[in-house]
C-alpha cells in the first residue's frame, strides 16, 4: 500500500457540477416555453420530478397539465386527495420540451441536472417523486451514482437520503403505467404513491456522518486490544477484509487489511500485521460473537485460509437479506442496500477503479496504488454499513 503519492490520493470527488450546462442541448431553441420553472405551491413539501415538458406542457408553461398529467392528477387524488399542484411542486429531468418528447441522448440529463439539483436546494423539499427513469438518472445519478441502471431496480423504495436531506422515492412514469393497460402495475404504481405521501418531515433532524464512526487504527497492538474487547463482551459483529484478489487460492494472494463492526456502536479497520491477526482469529472464533458480511462465502473462505478453520458462527450475510426481501435483479450489493436504506451516497469512488483485477492477473492495485489510509476508511465504512443494513435487513424479515 502506498503512501503520499499512490494514485488514490490524486483522484478527488468530483461534486456534481454547480453551474448549469442549460442551454447545452439547444433544446430551448426549439420549444415555446424555454427553461420551465418549477409550479405549484407545495403545501405537503412534495418535489414530483417528471421527464420533461409535453407539448400542452410546453403551450402552457405548466408541469403536468396535458393527458399524463390529468392521469397523474387523478392517481393522486384517488391515493391521499392530493392536489399535484397545491400540494405540490412540480419540475421535470429536462426543463425544456424535446421534439417529439424524445430523449434521444442521456447527456441531456447530465446538462440539465444542476437546474435539479438548484430546484432541491431553493425548495428543501421532505419528499422528492421521482417518476420514471429520467427523473432517477438525473438526481440519483447526480448524488449516489451515475450510471443508476433501469427504473425497475429504484421503483418503490424510500430512500432517506442523506444528500440532500429528503425521502427520495422513485417510481414508475405514468405514461408508462397508462400504455400498459396493467392493473396489477396500476395498483402497484399507486401503491408506491400513497407511500410517498404517508411520509411526514425529512429523514434526518441532524444527518449521520459514518465515515466518522470508522477508527483508523495503525497500531496492530491497540486493534488487537479492542478485538480482544469485542470477543469478550460478544455479541453481533460485522466483519470485513481487503484483500489483494478475489479468491485465497490465487497465486500471490495476500489479506492487506480487515475491520470489525461491534453492535454497531465501536467499528475499527486496522491493517493484516503483527498482533492483530492472532486477535481477529480468537474474534472470529468467540464462541458468544455472532457475525454478518457481506458475501459471508467470501468472509469464510479467507478465514478458512488465514486460519484454518471458517468463522465459528454466522447470522446474517446482507446480500441473502436483500434477495429473500426482494428478489429484483441488481439491488442486493451493499452499496445499493447502504444507500436504500440508509441514504449513504457512495463511499467508493476512489478505490473502485483500483478493487479490478488486473488484465492477465487475478490481482487488484489496492496494495500497490491505494493509500492505506484511505483503503482502511473504507475497509470500515463497508464493515460499519453492513451492521447497519443487516439490523435493517432483519428487522424487515422479523416482520414479513
Ligand atoms: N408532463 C410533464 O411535465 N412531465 C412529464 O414527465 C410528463 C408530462
Amino acid at each position: 500500500m502506498k503512501g503520499f503519492f499512490a494514485r488514490s490520493t490524486l483522484i478527488q470527488k468530483a461534486p456534481p457540477p454547480r453551474l448549469p450546462a442549460c442551454g447545452a442541448c439547444g433544446l430551448y431553441r426549439s420549444c415555446r416555453s424555454p427553461k420551465m420553472k418549477p409550479f405549484g405551491r407545495g403545501e405537503r413539501r412534495v418535489l414530483v420530478v417528471g421527464e420533461a415538458p409535453g407539448e400542452t406542457e410546453d403551450v402552457e408553461g405548466i408541469q403536468f397539465v396535458g393527458k399524463v398529467g390529468s392521469y397523474l392528477r387523478d392517481m393522486l387524488d384517488r391515493v391521499a386527495g392530493v392536489e399535484l399542484h397545491q400540494d405540490c411542486w412540480t419540475t421535470n429531468a429536462l426543463i425544456c420540451r424535446p421534439p417529439g418528447n424524445k430523449i434521444t441522448s442521456e447527456m441531456m440529463i447530465d446538462h440539465c441536472r444542476p437546474n435539479l439539483v438548484d430546484t432541491v436546494e431553493q425548495l428543501e423539499p421532505d419528499v422528492i417523486l421521482l417518476l420514471g427513469f429520467a427523473a432517477v438518472k438525473s438526481l440519483i445519478g447526480g448524488v449516489w451514482n451515475d450510471n443508476p441502471g433501469p427504473i425497475s431496480r429504484w421503483a418503490g423504495w424510500r430512500i432517506p437520503s442523506q444528500k440532500p436531506n429528503a425521502w427520495i422515492c422513485p417510481t414508475y412514469h405514468p405514461s408508462y403505467i397508462l400504455k400498459r393497460h396493467d392493473e396489477v402495475l396500476e395498483a402497484t404504481f399507486l401503491q408506491h404513491l400513497h407511500e410517498a405521501f404517508e411520509l411526514r418531515g425529512r429523514p434526518w433532524d441532524k444527518v449521520p456522518n459514518y465515515e466518522q464512526q470508522v477508527e483508523v487504527l495503525f497500531d496492530v497492538v491497540e486493534a488487537a486490544r479492542i478485538l480482544r474487547e469485542m470477543a469478550r463482551r460478544g455479541g453481533r459483529v460485522a466483519f470485513d477484509y481487503e484483500a489483494n484478489c478475489l479468491k485465497p487460492e490465487y497465486p500471490g494472494a495476500q489479506i492487506l487489511c480487515a475491520s470489525a463492526c461491534w453492535e454497531g456502536k465501536k467499528t475499527i479497520a486496522y491493517p493484516w500485521q503483527g498482533e492483530a491477526i492472532e486477535a481477529t482469529k480468537e474474534l472470529l472464533h468467540a464462541d458468544n460473537c455472532y457475525f454478518i458480511a457481506s458475501m459471508l462465502k467470501f468472509e469464510n473462505r479467507w478465514t478458512n485460509w488465514a486460519f484454518g478453520r471458517g468463522v465459528r458462527h454466522w447470522l446474517h450475510d446482507t446480500v441473502i437479506g436483500a434477495h429473500v426481501l426482494d428478489n429484483r435483479r441488481h439491488i442486493s450489493g451493499l452499496k445499493f442496500q447502504a444507500y436504500i436504506y440508509l441514504g449513504m451516497p457512495a463511499y467508493d469512488e476512489v478505490i473502485r477503479e483500483f478493487m479490478q483485477s488486473q488484465e492477465g492477473s487475478k490481482l487488484n492495485l489496492l496494495k500497490e496504488e491505494v493509500e492505506l489510509r484511505q483503503l482502511l476508511l473504507y475497509c470500515g465504512t463497508d464493515t460499519l454499513m453492513e451492521f447497519l443494513v443487516a439490523d435493517k435487513q432483519i428487522m424487515q424479515l422479523g416482520k414479513s
